[in-house]
């Protein structure tokens, strides 16, 4: 069966962290069963009867307890940042539970080059790229954004609570007024760039985790290209890579969440069904109308999901039997984007 334009532009891929220290020291059973070779996963209910068959998922990709963060990067990533610096948009979402690995994957380990994640491994990328090609001139600008509760707030700004405004122009589509873009010339300017603003992130609330949990980090590249063309003018091409660390995936309501909790959680769930929604219309193919306009983060990313842009959801999900209802979810969730 061929799959329709749209779906070969989205890629779906899992990825299963391994038993934390405290999940080995406690008696957590693994009900996670991957196949790489076939790109399968298979769950299993630790409450269902003996005889209930186990639930298999197919994806592009999956990577088990021991994948490496380079696996990742050149299996799922490469391709997409390597279609940016040929001028095309591309977003790269994690998705999942909270403790899953969402920040591991984008982020890594900072100061450890073989746990680099995947927005770190990009820089790299792109500026090898950049200081091997000849002939062309790059700029390069990043900007880092969170969307929080509907909100969004520039983490590169000294003044980060204050919040900033989605616009529509016909020039320039939708952009967010008054972002800071900040030009850099090397992986260690933009890294740089990146720390600042994971500081930001930090700030104002007692728990990072509570924080990430509950809100979208978004980190977005603009590599443009000018070349002298054979008639003498210059030929500018502009990709935009975005990588999207997403607010949790936990049904926020078993958190006990009340009043202004409770607002907050049916937030991140809406922004996060918008999110599945406009994917799963764009791999339909068939649909004629693409619901962007359901919450900011899709509107903010509209011109990088569908048309020639390409996306990839990396789907994180932990093997303990405690998270099984989750990890189920995640899974559904991942394969209706497929
Ligand atoms: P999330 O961002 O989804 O809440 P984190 O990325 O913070 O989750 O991961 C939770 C914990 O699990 C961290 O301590 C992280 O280092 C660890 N972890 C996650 N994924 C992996 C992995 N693939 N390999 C090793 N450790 C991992
Ligand atoms: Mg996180």
């Amino acid at each position: 069966m061929s799959k329709s334009k749209a779906s070969e532009a989205v890629r779906v891929v899992v990825r299963c962290r391994p038993f934390s220290r405290k999940e080995e020291m406690t008696d957590c059973e693994n009900i996670l069963e991957v196949d790489a070779k076939l790109g399968q996963i298979i769950i299993r209910n630790p409450k269902a009867p003996p005889d209930e068959p186990m639930k298999v998922f197919t994806f592009d990709s999956v990577y088990g307890w021991n994948s490496n963060q380079s696996d990742v990067y050149d299996d799922a990533v490469r391709p997409l940042v390597e279609s940016v610096l040929q001028g095309f948009n591309g977003t790269i979402f994690a998705y999942g539970q909270t403790g899953t690995g969402k920040t591991y994957t984008m982020q890594g380990v900072s100061n450890d080059p073989d746990r680099r994640g995947v927005i770190p491994s990009s820089f790299e990328h792109i500026f090898t790229h950049i200081s091997r090609t000849k002939n062309q001139k790059y700029l390069v600008r990043s900007s880092y954004l969170e969307i929080y509760q509907e909100e969004i707030r520039d983490l590169l700004c000294k003044d980060n609570n204050k919040k900033l405004e989605l616009k529509e122009s016909p020039d320039f589509g939708v952009y967010v007024k008054d972002l800071s873009s900040v030009v850099t010339k090397n992986a260690t300017e933009i890294e740089h760039v990146m720390s600042i603003g994971n500081q930001s992130r930090s700030v104002g609330f007692t728990n990072m985790n509570e924080r990430s949990s509950r809100s979208h980090a978004i980190f977005v590249i603009t590599v443009e290209c000018s070349e002298l063309g054979p008639d003498g003018e210059d030929h500018i091409r502009v990709g935009k890579l975005n990588m999207v660390d997403l607010a949790g995936s936990e049904r926020q309501s078993k958190t006990g969440a009340k009043g202004k909790r409770l607002k907050e959680a049916a937030k991140i769930n809406l922004s996060l069904s918008a999110l599945g929604n406009v994917i799963s219309a764009l791999v339909d193919g068939k649909s004629t109308h693409v619901p962007y306009r359901d919450s900011k983060l899709t509107r903010l990313l509209q011109d990088s999901l569908g048309g020639n842009a390409k996306t990839v959801m990396i789907a994180t999900v932990g093997p303990s039997h405690k998270n099984h209802n989750e990890s189920l979810a995640t899974l559904r969730y991942a394969c209706r984007a497929k």
